[in-house]
């Protein structure tokens, strides 16, 4: 779970490297990637696509409702969910289960299960959607192993990937939304994992610096088998949703543009509105 332009690509791509692995993107935006006639991961159209294809087909009657969390997607603002929902932070803060959750959770199973027999082996999925909220849901259920890991960039850095071609008061704005929009996701992941055993909490400059340490130590936790090595980009995988350079080599190098992107007043006030937070460990 991150708040998005975290290096969950990257992670994800990282993780990719055992044949034990199977990496499904963000897998609940599996319909809406569908209705708009979207790529896989691995280059060729979703509706087309060796896994995918059939899923598409076979769960179509329930795609409102695994769809749920994303219903609209919005050129303009991206297609994120809301930040604040009162109904689900109510449930959260209470620890409650719903029937709505718990038959979303079920047909998510149900998918995976298909996919699973599909690829007629039994691996380990990592999911990389990213809404906090959907998390919740599947975690209470308790039909899944879950391991989840927290990756997080810093607030700074967030902010200006989000900010950086924006520019007089609609940046101003912008910088004051995201900045909240990391605190809150993060302090949401955080309370949501406060109890869970088996969590990882990263950092993206870690990941970056230290990444082939990182994905070791992830495996032996996970129990995951792994060649030792880890690149990027060099099996083919079905991620849903993901950015371009999925289907790209490319080297890892650290992004620390919002050094010298970002004024010393707006590095002031996103340090500020995110009460100097540094560290979800
Ligand atoms: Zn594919």
């Amino acid at each position: 779970m991150s708040s998005g332009r975290s290096g969950s690509t990257i992670l994800e791509t990282l993780m990719n490297s055992s044949k034990e692995v199977f990496t499904l993107g963000e897998f609940h935006l599996l319909f809406l990637e569908s209705d708009l006639n979207a790529k896989c991961g691995c280059g060729d159209y979703l509706n087309n696509d060796i896994i995918w294809s059939d899923i598409i087909k076979k769960f179509s009657s329930s795609r409102i409702l695994f769809s749920k969390y994303r219903k609209t997607f919005s050129s303009k603002t991206g297609h994120y969910g809301k930040v604040i929902r009162i109904n689900k932070l109510f449930q959260i803060l209470f620890n409650l289960n719903t029937s709505e959750s718990l038959g979303y959770s079920e047909l998510n199973y149900k998918i995976l299960i298909h996919l699973n027999d599909k690829l007629k082996d039994n691996k380990s999925y990592v999911d990389s959607s990213k809404d906090v909220y959907r998390f919740y849901d599947l975690y209470k259920s308790n039909l899944f192993d879950i391991y989840p890991i927290h990756l997080y960039k810093c607030s700074q850095s967030f902010v200006y990937s989000m900010i950086k071609s924006s520019k007089g008061p609609l940046r101003w704005f912008l910088l004051i939304r995201f900045s909240l929009r990391w605190l809150i996701e993060n302090t949401l992941i955080k309370l949501i994992l406060r109890k869970t055993k088996n969590k990882l909490v990263i950092s993206y400059g870690e990941l970056i610096e230290n990444y082939s340490e990182v994905i070791t130590s992830m495996y032996k936790k996970f129990d995951v088998c792994h060649s030792g090595k880890f690149t990027l980009y060099t099996q083919i995988n079905h991620g849903i949703a993901g950015n371009i350079s999925r289907n790209q080599s490319r080297e890892i190098f650290i992004d620390d543009k919002y050094k010298y992107g970002l004024s010393h007043l707006e590095k002031q006030l996103i340090t500020m509105l995110t009460f100097n937070l540094k560290s979800f460990k």
